[in-house]
């Protein structure tokens, strides 16, 4: 068998979430709302309706494309796309064909591999970022099909990548990247399973050593990190076995069926569509000056998930435990707390993310044992709170804290004939003696009282 080297491209739509629709004042957030109750005329598609462009969609399209590295158009224009479709009323959308937000990006991935130890790196190339309207949905009962218009005119974001992705890995890599920036930037959910955050690929397969690209066939439906992984897998897959079956691959649209783990045929692609694009008559184009431009990188270069990463890798943390606070959302966080508190260190906390201040307070100035840390940590993740969680910590304690005195005392046995003969400022030593054993773990007022009782 030849071996051969997959190619993938993503089209990637990122549902924005600004207030408002892109084009009029409807709410932008219509979840669990009532069908066709989040709604105007100018949404759906009424004659004679002006639109207004979002200007925090504008913002939210150029600082994304600005994370994506893409050289921003300061004129951009908005066109039409004409098509029909039942859950479009006014038969067109409202898009950016000729001059889009961005272009030409490029953008490095670092991330960990799948046997998690891996540290590996690619690039991917942007080709553009554009601005939209989203369209209704329609809803398939048993008996009919019913449409919903709640999200026509939702702004859509359109990240198209060049076909630089070589590996179901390093395309879930980069989609849970992006996912990062979106959400690091405030610009949308990015929820992949509630359709904020929707992916194509075009894949396509070529025997190593040959340089044109096979013929590229498109997977729709993947609406998790782990279907879209399955179904490139898998579309791979049945690609190099029917070319190796020495069958022909054609142009199509495939659909990934998470119930057989297989990528469907719907449709055969016979040419592309003309859809007659031409400018917005409803809507002036809009210019951007380099000072708003500027302003808006200086923001996103600071949010940057990559940038957080090389900030966290500065404290000594292992770039396996950097991702792993990265996905559990608690890396920000961790980098706060280290920036306030500079005695603290770095490993010991980022053991413990997401606790509240008073506990990584507590930390810097009672220097508890791991072991005391560790319980405390554990007691408020089940629900006490910080006081009562400390306060056990210490009853807990009590008993070890009676063995540990025992000790003490046994070791300086002259020390404690010095004390009994009057010397009582020795009981200072002692105290500090069993406090270096308990780690600070233990409460110097119980310790000495305990003292007190064991020697007199
Ligand atoms: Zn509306």
């Amino acid at each position: 068998m030849k071996e051969y080297v997959p190619t993938i491209g993503l089209e990637i739509h990122v549902q924005l979430k600004t207030a408002s629709k892109m084009f009029c004042r409807c709410d932008n957030n219509a979840e669990g709302k009532e069908p066709n109750t989040v709604v105007c005329p100018l949404c759906m598609g009424f004659p004679g309706v002006l639109p207004v462009v979002n200007a925090t969609a504008i913002e939210y399209g150029v600082k994304t494309a600005l994370a994506l590295g893409c050289k921003i158009n300061k004129f951009q224009r908005f066109d039409r796309k004409n098509y029909f479709y039942p859950d479009l009323p006014k038969a067109y959308q409202i898009s950016q064909f000729f001059f889009p937000v961005g272009e030409h990006g490029e953008i490095t991935i670092d991330y960990l591999g799948s046997d998690r130890k891996t540290r590996k790196e690619f690039k991917v190339g942007i080709n553009r970022v554009h601005l939209e309207e989203d369209a209704g949905k329609l809803i398939h009962t048993k008996d009919a099909t019913l449409v919903d218009f709640n999200r026509c005119g939702t702004p859509l974001m359109e990240i198209v990548t060049e076909p630089d992705i070589t590996s179901p890995e390093e395309a879930k890599a980069f989609m849970q990247e992006l996912q990062r920036i979106v959400r690091s930037l405030g610009v949308s959910f990015a929820d992949m399973e509630k359709g904020h955050l929707r992916v194509d690929a075009n894949v396509s397969v070529r025997p190593k050593g040959q340089k044109k690209l096979g013929v590229k066939i498109e997977v729709k439906n993947m609406n998790s990190f782990k279907f879209m992984e399955q179904a490139l897998k898998h579309e791979i897959e049945r690609q190099i076995s029917a070319l190796e079956a020495g069958e022909k691959l054609q142009q199509e649209t495939r659909g990934w069926d998470a119930k057989t783990g297989t990528t469907i045929l719907q449709r055969v692609k016979e040419g592309s569509i003309d859809y007659r694009y031409f400018p917005e008559p409803d809507l002036p184009p809009i210019v951007l000056d380099d000072k708003q431009i500027n302003d808006w990188s200086k923001e996103v270069t600071a949010e940057l998930p990559s940038a957080l990463r090389a900030k966290a890798e500065k404290t000594g943390l292992s770039y396996e435990k950097i991702c792993e606070l990265q996905d559990k959302n608690a890396l920000i966080n961790l980098l706060v707390i280290l920036d306030k508190n500079k005695k603290l260190d770095p490993t010991v906390i980022a053991n413990y993310p997401g606790a509240s201040s008073e506990f990584y307070k507590w930390i810097v100035e009672e220097k508890p044992s791991n072991s005391v840390i560790r319980q405390v940590f554990d007691s408020i993740s089940s629900g006490k709170k910080f006081k009562d969680a400390v306060d056990v910590v210490k009853i807990v304690d009590h008993s070890d804290l009676m063995v540990m005195v025992k000790r003490v005392l046994d070791a300086n046995p002259d020390v404690v004939k010095r004390y009994k003969a009057g010397e009582t400022k020795l009981i200072g030593f002692l105290t500090g003696q069993i406090m270096k054993q308990a780690g600070g773990g233990a409460d110097p007022i119980s310790v000495t009282d305990l003292l007190n009782k064991l020697l007199t």
